[in-house]
């Protein structure tokens, strides 16, 4: 049999047995029918599912699975197989020494220390004792904490015992220093004094080393602060050996107040990247229809890495992939629902097919018989029977030929009609998130309406030398109140704000919904006083008019940015600057409106 025949019969029988017509059951019977072999393909579901189960808790745990869903990603069996072997190899290596590290244990603790009395020694052991559950964390840990203490007797040993306890490199278990004795005693006056110099030019000395080193690295998106870490690099090097240490611990208070700020910003961006990473994550399960949408997701991801990061554009590409989530998964469901039904088509097609030969066939073998009897007829009345049978079978095969013919082009019409509308519900999907102006939520701007109407409003103030305004306004303590009354109550609180600026604000102002729980007004010809003024008054009207749920009265409140569009400024740049400004109000306390 050439390979269409097997495939014709492949199918007879699919529809003879009844079995569904998937690819598997379809490659299966073909090969059984062919007599070849199954060639088998990579179980990447499987395996997906497998390495979704894997634990995650810690870094080398996350790794392995990380290089296992890269292998399967890239369905290759050689690296799946080199990351297993790895893994194995690294279980069967070399167990931590515990018994060394214990006896040095023993010793270090009772050994005698000026700045670490046995007491506090014990206390940070406790410390890590509890604190590292996992074996391996414990040993490398414990490690650490041995080499801390082994450190402050090295600095004490090199000063005489006086020296406070050196730079801790083992952050977790900093021990701190225990209160220095009390030498007031005159004949150690002086060298007291001389040590303390000394201590102070190599405090210096650390610190431009700790700017130098991994300030800067903290600061590469912030040049500000990093010019004035550069400044104060300069400053300790040369403040070393002089006596006077008063500025340089201003200008370094001052430093170490906004850096506390950066940090900060940079915890969150890091807990604001993972979370945006796990929606990622989640989604790509939810991709598996059109590899397209996963590229899309992903294109977005490695734009937003490749340029400095901050927290209000991790925000951002956070909301446009929750919306580009919810749209892909309702439309999603209606391409599901049209691929089935060109399943079942498929089936009952197949189906047809299968009693459609099989009424041939009958017909044949009756018309057959028919022949015979013709040939063996004696008398013409019993060859008018067989004639009779003859021109009956011959139309019930035509009718049914004719029935089979029409439910085929019936099917034939629905299937194309399926097609389209499959191709449409693509490109829909694939335009889903451009086309649309509006929020269907609220029925403000969206942001691609807005940044059309910013264009036109900058365009027209510039034409007219008049004044322009946004407020960008942030609703306070949102995620509580989604927390506490629900999601849904979340949007009916945004829908019930919407409404509220739409009717405070002048016509030709616009509301637009320029993220999640974030709205933008535009106030043309507008000077900045009036427009905090407006925002000022959607706050009063807020506190009049409450959002209702289950007839409880909550009380909705915003922080709020204004900024006046500069002379040659971009629309974005003023929203930024309002932004700022929202920040700040948030800073102060929230619920308050502020100026740019
Ligand atoms: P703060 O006022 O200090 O900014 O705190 P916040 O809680 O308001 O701000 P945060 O950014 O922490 O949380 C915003 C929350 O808004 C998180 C998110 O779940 C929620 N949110 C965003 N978009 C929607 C939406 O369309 N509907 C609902 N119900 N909630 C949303
Ligand atoms: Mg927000
Ligand atoms: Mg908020």
């Amino acid at each position: 049999m050439n390979p269409s025949e097997i495939a014709r019969e492949t199918l007879k029988r699919l529809a003879l047995q009844r079995t569904p017509p998937t690819p598997d059951n379809y490659r299966t019977l073909y090969h059984e029918i062919s007599g070849t072999t199954v060639t088998e393909t990579f179980p990447e579901k499987s395996l997906k599912t497998l390495a979704a189960g894997l634990p995650r808790k810690t870094p080398e745990q996350t790794r392995f699975a990380r290089q296992l869903d890269t292998a399967i990603g890239e369905k290759n069996w050689d690296s799946f197989k080199l990351t297993l072997s790895d893994l194995l190899n690294k279980v069967a290596a070399e167990p931590p020494n515990w018994s060394a590290l214990i006896r040095e244990l023993l010793v270090r603790l009772e050994t005698r220390q000026a700045e670490l009395t046995p007491a506090r020694k014990r206390e940070a052991l406790d410390h890590v004792l509890a604190s590292s559950a996992a074996p391996d964390l414990l040993h490398t840990r414990l490690q650490g904490l041995l080499k801390n203490w082994s450190q402050t007797a090295a600095l004490e040993n090199a000063t005489g015992g006086d020296m406070p306890a050196g730079a801790d490199n083992v952050a977790i278990h900093a021990v701190p220093p225990a209160p220095t004795s009390p030498q007031t005693d005159a004949k150690y006056a002086s060298r007291a004094d001389e040590l303390a110099k000394g201590v102070t030019s190599e405090l210096l000395d650390l610190l431009a080393q700790l700017l130098e080193n991994s300030i800067g690295i903290l600061l590469a998106d912030n040049t500000e602060l990093a010019d004035e870490a550069t400044r104060l690099i300069t400053a300790a090097r040369s403040t070393r050996g002089t006596e006077d240490v008063t500025p340089f611990i201003a200008s370094m208070k001052r430093f170490s107040y906004r850096l506390h700020f950066v940090a900060e910003d940079q915890s969150e961006m890091k807990a604001a990247l993972l979370h945006l990473l796990h929606l990622v994550i989640d989604n790509i399960n939810e991709l598996v229809l059109d590899d397209q949408y996963l590229q899309g997701q992903i294109a977005v991801v490695l734009d937003l890495v490749s340029q400095p990061l901050n927290l209000r554009r991790l925000d951002d590409v956070e909301r446009r992939m929750k919306d580009v989530i919810f749209k892909q998964s309702a439309l999603k469901k209606s391409l599901l629902d049209a691929k089935d039904q060109i399943k079942l088509m498929l089936a009952t097609f197949v189906d047809r097919l299968a009693d459609f030969s099989e009424s041939t066939s009958e017909y044949h073998d009756k018309i057959e018989r028919c022949a015979d009897k013709i040939s063996k007829v004696n008398d013409i009345t019993d060859l008018s029977d067989v004639l009779d049978e003859v021109m009956r079978e011959t139309r019930v095969i035509q009718l049914n030929a004719q029935r089979s013919r029409d439910e085929l082009n019936q099917m034939r019409a629905k299937v194309s009609a399926t097609e389209l509308e499959v191709q449409r519900l693509q490109d829909e999907l694939a335009s889903a998130s451009q086309m649309v102006r509006h929020d269907p939520l609220t029925g403000a701007l969206n942001r691609k309406g807005m940044d059309d109407a910013l264009e036109t409003e900058v365009a027209r103030a510039r034409r007219h030398g008049s004044k322009l305004c946004m407020a960008l306004l942030d609703i306070d303590n949102f995620k509580k109140l989604n927390d506490s009354l629900g999601h849904a109550a979340g949007d009916a609180a945004l829908v019930h704000l919407a409404k509220v600026v739409q009717e405070v604000i002048r016509p030709e102002d616009t509301l637009a919904r320029y993220g999640g729980e974030e709205f933008v007004v535009i106030l043309p010809d507008t000077p900045l006083e009036s427009a905090v003024t407006a925002m000022v008054r959607v706050q009063r009207e807020l506190t009049r008019q409450f959002f209702l749920h289950n007839n409880d009265k909550v009380l909705i409140t915003f922080s709020c940015g204004v900024a006046e569009l500069a002379e040659t400024e971009q629309g974005m740049a003023a929203i930024q600057r309002a932004d700022g400004a929202m920040y700040l109000a948030k800073r102060a306390g929230k619920n308050r409106v502020l100026a740019a």
